[in-house]
């Protein structure tokens, strides 16, 4: 079976990039045996990052492999990361079922095993918010980290120019918000 490639744009709006489980039911990933990809783009329309998948589901269990290239820093360092990520159904009250990601990641030697929604690549590997510590406040560290950019133009020319998408993008941020594209 050949692959798709999917765009999703909610998806790109959030700081961490992430795959959701209404995405593959939107795209019609949820039955059987697929292969797949989705992109992610920055607020500009450029891309920040792709990753292929292949899902079997049969009955009320299944898996996602995924497949990617994890780049760490500036990218000095590139590994070739290929895993399954467990995935399972709960029958719903007036029929039908819903799927879940089981969260692949363990955290100070326990498996966190959560049935989740929504997985985020917050490191490596995907895993849910809970291990990432991905909260509300996570979010306004970020914001602040732009409020503080604003104020040093210097150092934004310097990020616009790193290699790593998320500096890029917070160089772009602080840019808007200082409501100028001149430094
Ligand atoms: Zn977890």
């Amino acid at each position: 079976m050949r692959g798709r490639w999917n765009r999703n744009k909610k998806e790109t709006t959030e700081a961490h990039k992430s795959i959701s489980m209404s995405f593959l039911k939107q795209h019609g990933y949820l039955s059987g045996v697929q292969w797949g990809g989705l992109k992610w783009t920055d607020g500009c329309g450029e891309e920040t990052g792709s990753i292929g998948f292949r899902i079997w589901l049969e009955g009320s269990v299944g898996d996602i492999r995924f497949q990617y290239t994890y780049t760490q820093g500036h990218g000095d360092h590139k590994e070739r990361l290929d895993y399954p990520v467990k995935l399972v159904a709960t029958p719903c009250r007036y029929g039908g079922k819903r799927w879940w990601f089981i969260c692949p990641l363990t955290k100070n030697g326990i498996a966190c095993r959560r049935r989740i929604l929504k997985l985020y690549l917050g490191g490596e590997y995907f895993g849910c918010r809970h291990c990432y510590e991905l909260t509300y406040q996570s979010c306004q560290k970020h914001d602040a980290r732009v409020d503080r950019l604003c104020e040093d133009p210097a150092l934004i020319r310097e990020l616009l120019k790193s290699k790593d998408w998320s500096q890029r993008t917070l160089a772009l941020k602080a840019l808007f918000k200082r409501g100028s594209l001149f430094l």
